[in-house]
């Protein structure tokens, strides 16, 4: 049997458990055509009909949260209870666009002098979504819930390692009663999903994923002239000021960096804590340390499932090692955990310093990076001592001061005494090396559409 690229490998075991073979150009050609016929229809369609099709969605992913959680678990890994939560969070994005896009969309009256005037809000057509597998489910969620609302048509290219989330929702949306060519799989690899963008069908595209990914993504998109948009890699900073509550602060700086087994774009990557403070909240992290339980990730007692893949794991050990070569110190793990599958020890690393590679570095994996600065200034500037601009968090008692911290951090999203969160109403995006445009929200409707000016007699 050829070996496909497109699999799913069970990484609490490291079993391939099924292939997919990859789509040839002639159907990848049937399939964009099938999209772009759908647009012709789909655009013109009630916004009542796309309501009742999200709603349908929705409805379908939450009666069958705890078998797509599984298979959520099954391809990546994560924690069975948060693969659930996750589903249901799609569902909430989906409903959310369903209940509001037909007043996103509505026409908008413009105030000028020289007469009337209005914005008519109108689908660009077939938008290619690429999309990374820490949130199956999610992550394919956030650029289509808004999209189908809006009238375009969606070609997903998932992760490779995730194709059965990515057939499952294909099919959802089949059972749903979408129209041929509104919602369709592709199963390539990333590179062919750039050579996509060429083909004049394909009117927009967006990519949440890796910087290498985003930047051979949007070239294509650029050369092309077609809109995109990019939520990429961050290296979040968590910082805690001396008036914080010391132990929560601890407990959401840890809960936050093993969730997903550290495998999150907004995950607290950097935690940044006031001197005076500084070693009470380094005990409280190692207090919070000793609770973790690795182990099957559909076990509700376990708390840090293995890490995507075997891949996955090496290269965070190996970033590991070379910080602690660099002169960081490795206070607690460090190292795989002496069992099968891609476990990886919860792992603690402090004295890193700006000439450390992890300094600068994303690190996908449960590895806590601490640092000690001396006041406010040093950690908003510290904050901001990276190319990234995802998230962030500001942990203090003085919601005033933490304002102003948080105002002076340069990402998309500052959250104050809480971890970077997700809500359907609340936008999701970065700003610098993490990429430009929003999803979620109002905002995440508007970037696929051309706002039409039309003036009136
Ligand atoms: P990745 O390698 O960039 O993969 C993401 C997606 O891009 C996959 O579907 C991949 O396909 C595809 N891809 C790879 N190379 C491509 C290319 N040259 N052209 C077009 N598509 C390409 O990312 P990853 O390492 O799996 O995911 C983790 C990264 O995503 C981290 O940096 C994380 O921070 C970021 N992320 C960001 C957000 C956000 O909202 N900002 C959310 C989640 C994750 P294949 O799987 O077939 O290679």
């Amino acid at each position: 049997i050829k070996e496909s690229s497109v699999k799913t490998v069970n990484p609490f075991t490291n079993k391939t458990t099924k292939q997919f073979d990859i789509m040839d150009d002639a159907v990848l050609d049937t399939k964009i055509q099938n999209a772009d016929d759908a647009f012709k229809l789909w655009k013109k369609s009630a916004f009542s009909d796309r309501k009742n099709l999200l709603k349908k969605v929705a409805n379908i992913m939450r009666e069958r949260k705890v078998e797509l959680g599984a298979l959520v678990t099954l391809e990546m890994g994560k924690l069975h209870k948060d693969a659930i939560a996750e589903v249901e969070i799609s569902a909430n994005i989906f409903d959310y666009y369903a209940d509001n896009g037909e007043k996103f969309l509505a026409d908008q009256p413009l105030e000028t002098p020289i007469g009337s005037a209005f914005l008519s809000y109108e689908p660009l057509g077939v938008l290619l979504s690429v999309q990374p597998w820490n949130f199956p489910f999610y992550q394919i969620t956030r650029s289509a819930a808004p999209n189908v609302m809006a009238g375009n048509t969606i070609l997903m290219k998932h992760a490779s390692n995730v194709p059965q989330c990515a057939e499952e929702m294909e099919n959802i949306f089949k059972e749903a009663g979408a129209p041929k060519g509104v919602y369709q799989n592709l199963f390539i690899p990333g590179k062919k999903a750039s050579e996509l963008v060429a083909d004049k069908r394909i009117k927009a595209v967006t990519l949440t994923g890796s910087e290498p990914a985003g930047s051979a993504i949007a070239a294509e998109a650029g050369k092309y002239i077609k809109k995109s948009t990019l939520e990429l890699g961050g290296s979040d900073a968590f910082i805690v000021l001396d008036d914080a509550n010391i132990q929560e602060a601890a407990t959401a700086a840890v809960i936050g960096r093993m969730w997903n087994s550290g495998q999150v774009c907004t995950s607290p990557k950097r935690i940044i804590v006031e001197e005076a403070i500084a070693d009470t909240f380094l005990e409280k992290v190692k207090e919070e340390f000793k609770k973790i339980k690795a182990g099957d990730p559909m076990d509700p007692e376990t708390t840090l499932a293995p890490l995507s893949s075997e891949k996955a794991v090496e290269n965070v050990i190996k970033q590991v090692e070379k910080a602690a070569k660099e002169g960081a110190t490795i206070v607690l793990g460090g190292k795989r955990i002496d069992r099968e599958g891609a476990f990886m020890e919860p792992t603690l690393l402090t004295n890193i310093t700006p000439d450390n590679s992890a300094y600068n570095e994303e690190i996908f994996g449960p590895v806590f990076m601490f640092y000690r600065v001396k006041n406010e200034e040093e950690a908003i500037q510290l904050a901001n001592a990276t190319d990234f601009g995802l998230g962030g968090s500001v942990f203090s008692g003085n919601e005033k001061r933490a304002q102003n911290v948080a105002r002076q951090i340069v990402t998309g999203m500052v959250y104050i005494n809480h971890l970077t969160g997700i809500s359907p109403e609340l936008p999701f995006g970065g700003t610098k090396g993490s990429g430009y445009g929003r999803e979620q929200s109002p905002a995440g409707i508007y970037e696929f559409v051309n706002p039409k000016l039309i003036r009136t007699t």
